[in-house]
């Protein structure tokens, strides 16, 4: 047994804050399997339809399924956060930053939850 203890008077954020943000975390990540559920559905609908319809559609059937696809990678990459914001807390690392290992602001984790970097670092990467 080598792990450290971190003691609840070292952690700013305290379990019940975190007990909220992976409430958030988990809400969201259902809300996005749901919306993947659906998402499936309506992309069979659009092949059904294409069949019918003819060739004018075509397009925007070709149109719609390069969204969806789109809308789906997205939320890909919406839950491959969710999951690591998620494995953080149970490694009781969530609130710091990935990067710099600075505390992210918890107005920051309000917005977004799963935010893996503070606002600095975040900006830094999108530059
Ligand atoms: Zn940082």
């Amino acid at each position: 047994m080598a792990g450290h203890i971190v003691q609840s008077t070292q952690i700013t954020m305290n379990e019940q804050q975190i007990a909220i943000f992976k409430q958030c975390l988990l809400e969201k990540r259902e809300q996005l399997l749901a919306f993947a559920k659906t998402g499936d559905e309506a992309a069979q609908t659009v092949e059904l339809d294409q069949s019918k319809v003819g060739r004018l559609s075509r397009m925007d059937a070709l149109q719609q399924q390069a969204m969806s696809m789109e809308s789906n990678r997205r939320r890909e990459i919406e839950l491959q956060k969710i999951a690591s914001a998620l494995q953080r807390i149970k490694d009781g690392e969530y609130g710091y930053c990935v990067s710099c290992g600075d505390e992210i602001h918890e107005k920051r984790l309000h917005i977004d939850p799963a935010a893996p970097q503070c606002v600095d670092c975040a900006e830094k990467t999108h530059q």
